[in-house]
């Protein structure tokens, strides 16, 4: 199927690893990102599994120990700030934009098209023709959707495919090292941290810098707090000064103040004195809501779905850059072993619905305990997520949990 085009919606970790292999196999491929300005400066901290480091080696990006920060386990915290418990699992903590950056500079400049939002498509015998907002017009032989867990191609495609909400959002923020106070440098930086709170959960690490540097002084840690809200408090959430809602997602510097005073008041009130300034000195602070996608198709014709367009995970997990270059790579390598564009996506679909259906239900089980309003995980021994067990299953592929039965 050398020669043949693709057109990618949405340019960010599913895209372009589906871009990138798919150039490399010889397809004309042309990748439509909604965002007019650059992504790398966005995003926080993910969990690099060795998984990910294989794919993207596979690229050609080299993978080196300055891609990340080594951390030789998890702790446990109770609500006191004292160590319940502790799991020995080495692992690499990174930045997202240490994956987004060499992705994106390795795909040609020239088909990536910043600023080109996909409204629709229309498929005439085989070709399609996709359309955006600013006019243009594309022809692809197969059209993939990697744009995230709103995304329109799946609007179009699975209109009965909603992304729901689980009540509560995930508070993120980062500080550089250098504003740190040494207590918390000794006693919780270099931890991979779950600090077990009322009703909610924080999880921080240390990250690479800005710079992406991981030399002692110039990193930063990273964290991360579920907390409970209801539907209408995160419409309020949503909106900016100025009355608007950002449905899809409110970027950072648009955030209410009050919103950020009110974060502060509870994290005062609930967490302890050894955790604060991990809120308190963040420099950068965004929400997440936490949102299940589950679909049960993931293939429409010509059109394929991956990443987050086909599957959201909640970050429990920590694996939606992993599945979503996962799915890219199966999509690309089907696309290259089969003989017909027909037979490539029922492969990858076979491949990719059932592990993409386990990470989201895994998803919603670690999260159960905050979307009940539990004040303690273990409060409904049903759910089996001891903090203990909470610490060995998180933020790893849910296939470790299975093989290693967890
Ligand atoms: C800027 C950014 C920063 C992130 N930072 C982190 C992080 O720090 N930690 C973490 O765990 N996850 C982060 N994520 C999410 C993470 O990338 C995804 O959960 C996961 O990797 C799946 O990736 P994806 O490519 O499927 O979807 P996403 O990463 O969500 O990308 C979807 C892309 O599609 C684009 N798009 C949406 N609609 C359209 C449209 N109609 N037309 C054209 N383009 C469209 C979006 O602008 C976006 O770039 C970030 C995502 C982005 C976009």
């Amino acid at each position: 199927m050398n020669g043949r085009r693709a057109v990618i919606v949405g340019g960010s970790i599913g895209g372009l690893f589906a871009g990138n292999m798919l150039v490399q196999q010889g397809w004309k491929v042309d990748i439509l990102e909604r965002a007019k300005d650059d992504l790398a400066s966005r995003g926080t901290g993910i969990a690099r599994h060795l998984e990910l480091e294989q794919l993207l080696k596979r690229l050609g990006i080299v993978v080196d120990n300055t891609v990340g920060i080594d951390v030789s386990g998890r702790t446990a915290f109770d609500r006191n700030g004292e160590i319940i418990v502790e799991y020995n699992l080495p692992q690499r903590l990174g930045a997202w934009n240490r994956v987004f950056e060499p992705l994106f500079e390795k795909f040609p400049r020239e088909h990536y098209h910043n600023g080109s939002e996909f409204t629709g498509m229309e498929t005439t015998d085989v070709v399609t023709k996709v359309q955006t907002a600013n006019g243009q017009d594309f022809e692809a032989d197969v059209v993939i959707g990697a744009d995230g867990f709103s995304s329109t191609v799946r609007e179009l495609v699975a209109p009965g495919v909603k992304p729901t909400y689980g009540g509560y959002v995930a508070w993120r923020g980062v500080s550089g090292e250098e504003n740190l106070t040494v207590e918390f440098l000794t006693s919780i930086f270099s931890h991979y941290a779950f600090l077990f709170l009322p009703k909610s959960l924080l999880i921080g690490y240390p990250m690479a810098g800005s710079n992406g540097s991981v030399t002692i002084g110039k990193r930063r840690y990273n964290y991360l707090w579920y907390y409970p809200t209801t539907e209408e408090n995160l419409k309020k959430l949503l909106t900016d000064n100025e009355g608007h809602l950002h449905e899809n997602g409110i970027p950072p510097p648009l955030i209410q103040r009050t919103h950020i005073d009110e974060l502060k008041m509870n994290a005062q009130r609930l967490m302890p004195e050894n955790f604060l300034e991990a809120v308190f000195k963040a420099d950068t602070t965004m929400f997440q809501p936490i949102y299940d996608v589950n679909s049960d198709r993931i293939v429409f014709n010509n059109v394929a779905l991956i990443g987050d367009a086909a599957f959201v995970a909640r970050p429990h997990v920590g694996v939606g850059v992993l599945k979503a270059a996962q799915d890219a790579i199966s999509l690309a390598t089907s696309l290259s072993e089969c003989h017909t564009i027909s037979e490539a996506l029922t492969r990858y679909e076979y491949e990719r619905l059932q592990a993409g259906k386990r990470a989201v239900t895994h998803g919603r089980n670690l999260g159960a305990f905050i979307e009940r309003g539990l004040d303690k995980p273990e409060d409904d021994p049903t759910l089996n997520l001891p903090p203990e067990r909470i610490i060995r299953v998180s933020g790893r592929p849910y296939e470790h949990v299975l093989e290693q039965n967890l």
